[in-house]
């Protein structure tokens, strides 16, 4: 049986790394029916949609996706495709695991980083809700609802159960925004006690930032509001070799969108250099997720395999290797 899985390229160094991605899984045996689905900017700004029915048809039918990124208009323009796909879908919980690839040579490649990120992933300051209230006074609204927090609070520590992982840290900036983030804080605070055999850790942003600079290995599992999330993990990021790494799922009761943490990297685009382990890791998420478990295994062995070994890595992490010669690396190293 082959998955029907929708593939969305998307924009800049997306189309590269997302068809790095595809020949690697293939190359683990596991049979694929893509279903290709169009969402970049360029197509954006012509049709002038928000989202192109073509993608959300596509998610309808496989319910799994696997996605490059996708470019956002800096201070104007269309809002983010990438925020309205997991607001329309009810992708909730963004998902992002962080650890030091062995032989990988970064500042932090002495530490034991193992952590997993939980953003919330459907409003905080992403409610896209801005208004010029009079000339050059500016309000956007941050929404926080009970229901977002705890059921993000509550993916969490499931996750933490299931995985045997001890310790949920939530990340908060409730000594300020007492309302709303005391909101979310309270939330995550109630499913502490769900959950007596996970100890239970509060950290304002702030702090946190901190403490993953100076002790990243403390971290277990972490829970926190979108705006914090997307700051923090590629924080995270930027501890286990930068952006070209780190993987993630963006998850719903029903559907489920892989991506990496990166953007579209237009400084790179189009030049064969891009990273494609961040989305090859997606990958293998996607992988477990479908019940491949050996497949999902194998690809993330190969990939580990040519960190170890370092003789095909990319520029970004310190080698010379393009994305089709780093492919090619991990390919071979699943035996193919
Ligand atoms: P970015 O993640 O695209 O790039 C930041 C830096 O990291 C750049 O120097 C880039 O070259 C490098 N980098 C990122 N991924 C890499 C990879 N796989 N291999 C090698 N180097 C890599 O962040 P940005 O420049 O702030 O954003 C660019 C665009 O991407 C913006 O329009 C932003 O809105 C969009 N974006 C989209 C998503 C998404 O689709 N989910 C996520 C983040 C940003």
């Amino acid at each position: 049986m082959a998955y029907p899985v929708t593939l969305i390229p998307g924009d800049g160094i997306g189309p590269e790394v997302a068809g790095a991605t595809v020949r690697a899984l293939e190359a683990t045996g596991v049979k694929f029916a893509w279903d290709r689905a169009e969402l970049n900017a360029r197509l954006i700004e012509e049709a002038g949609l928000e989202l192109p029915q073509a993608v959300l048809d596509s998610l309808a039918i496989t319910h799994v996706g696997l996605k490059g990124p996708v470019t956002t208009p800096v201070a104007g323009g269309f809002q983010s495709v990438n925020v309205a796909l997991r607001k329309k879908l009810d992708l909730f919980a963004n998902v992002r695991p962080v650890r030091n690839l062995p032989g990988l040579k970064t500042r932090y490649q002495d530490a034991a980083i193992d952590m997993v990120i939980f953003r919330e992933n459907t409003e905080d300051l992403y409610s896209g809700l801005e208004n010029e209230i009079v000339t050059d006074v500016v309000t956007s609204i941050k929404v926080i609802t009970r229901r977002a927090s705890a059921r993000i609070a509550k993916y969490a520590f499931d996750f933490a159960r299931k995985l045997g992982r001890k310790k949920v840290t939530a990340v908060h900036k409730a000594n300020i925004m007492k309302l709303g983030d005391g909101l979310f804080l309270r939330c995550a605070r109630e499913m502490s006690r769900r959950y007596p055999e996970i100890e239970y850790q509060e950290l304002i942003v702030d702090n946190a930032a901190m403490q993953m600079v100076m002790r990243p290995e403390q971290f277990d599992v972490l829970v926190m509001p979108n705006l914090y999330g997307d700051i923090v993990s590629d924080l995270a990021a930027g501890l286990v070799g930068g952006l070209g790494i780190v993987p993630g799922a963006n998850l719903g009761e029903r559907d489920a969108v892989f991506e990496a943490v990166h953007g579209s990297a237009p400084d790179i685009a189009g030049q064969g250099i891009a990273n494609p382990t961040a989305l090859m890791q997606s990958a293998v998420m996607m992988l477990a997720h479908l019940g491949e478990l050996e497949a999902s295994a194998r690809l993330q062995n190969a990939i580990t395999t040519v960190y170890r070994e370092g003789a095909h890595l990319t520029r970004d992490v310190g080698g010379t290797a393009g994305t089709a010669e780093f492919t090619n690396a991990v390919i071979a190293a699943m035996g193919n």
